[in-house]
């Protein structure tokens, strides 16, 4: 999910949240504020919703993950955090004999997420819960086999992220998550201040196996998504429902301002992709 727009949601969340505790505390709220605010956040949930993925990824790269983890049987347990509708989380229910719980924080991804898992048949043993990967965890400690995690991670920060969820781990469980990361040593100042605004989290892949092992864990392995994952996969499914999106808002300046922000990230990936993109590190809680 972009960058930019993922902020917002969750600037909105919080304010849905407050907003709610001011209605139940103060009972003094304004109505018009707060269906423009529904408004907002519910475009952008019916937005993301319509794609079978949130972020930049593929099954060949999930699956090229998953091979570098071993041991799970139908006993085991794992969970993938942030998991939107379940794209990927779909392409290893059908590999993996185990348990998945998908989570994330909107409703609707998972409503998604379950239908899609019913599709398929996989509702015994992959279920979708709302809930939030920040810390506590709606699991057990030292209980999960997997966590998986694909383009959600920045949410909470990396290191944050490897640090929080890694007590949730069983000793030796693997944890295999995308996240955004610098290619070069150095970069052109238009791509370097945009993810300084975005998620100055960003480093190059040497650092982040560095955090990884400095959190606890074994860097197992760590491979570049291919440009597809971004392109074919994430950016072009969208060009249509930006169309689609634009013409079923007409003069609404929230879906107008939230396409052109898309349509920024896009055109900086494809004119900087040489210098970032979404690396797969995959580990083992040491
Ligand atoms: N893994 C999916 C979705 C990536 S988009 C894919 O690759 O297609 C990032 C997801 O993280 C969104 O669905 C968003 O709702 C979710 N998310 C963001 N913050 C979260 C949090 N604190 N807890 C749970 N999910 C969160």
């Amino acid at each position: 999910m972009c960058f930019i727009i993922l902020s917002i949601i969750i600037i909105q969340m919080h304010e849905r949240f407050r907003r709610t505790f001011i209605v139940l505390n103060i009972k003094a709220m304004s109505t018009e504020q707060n269906t423009i605010h529904e408004f907002d956040f519910n475009l952008i949930c019916e937005y993301f919703s319509m794609f079978e993925r949130q972020g930049p990824g593929s099954p060949e790269a999930t699956l090229k993950a998953l091979s570098f983890v071993e041991g799970l049987t139908a006993d085991s347990s794992a969970a993938d955090l942030g998991c939107g509708t379940g794209g990927q989380t779909m392409t290893l229910a059908g590999k993996l004999p185990c348990r998945i719980t998908g989570l994330d924080l909107f409703p609707d991804f998972i409503d998604r997420f379950n239908q899609n898992s019913v599709r398929l048949g996989f509702q015994d043993r992959v279920k979708g819960i709302v809930g939030s990967f920040a810390d506590p965890l709606p699991f057990e400690k030292e209980n999960l086999d997997l966590i998986w995690s694909e383009g959600a991670i920045y949410h909470i920060g990396f290191r944050k992220g490897i640090e929080t969820w890694r007590p949730y781990l069983k000793k030796g469980a693997f944890i295999a998550l995308t996240e955004a990361s610098w290619l070069t040593n150095n970069r052109p100042d238009e791509i370097r201040n945009f993810w300084m605004e975005a998620y100055n989290e960003i480093d190059t892949i040497p650092t982040k196996i560095k955090q990884i092992q400095d959190a606890g864990y074994l860097p197992v392995a760590s491979f570049v998504l291919p440009d597809y994952c971004w392109i074919e996969n994430f950016y072009l499914p969208q060009l249509q429902v930006q169309e689609e999106f634009l013409k079923k808002y007409p003069g609404n300046s929230t879906v107008e301002r939230f396409i052109e922000m898309e349509r920024h990230e896009q055109d900086l990936f494809m004119k900087y992709r040489e210098y970032y993109g979404y690396v797969f590190y995959i580990g083992r809680k040491l």
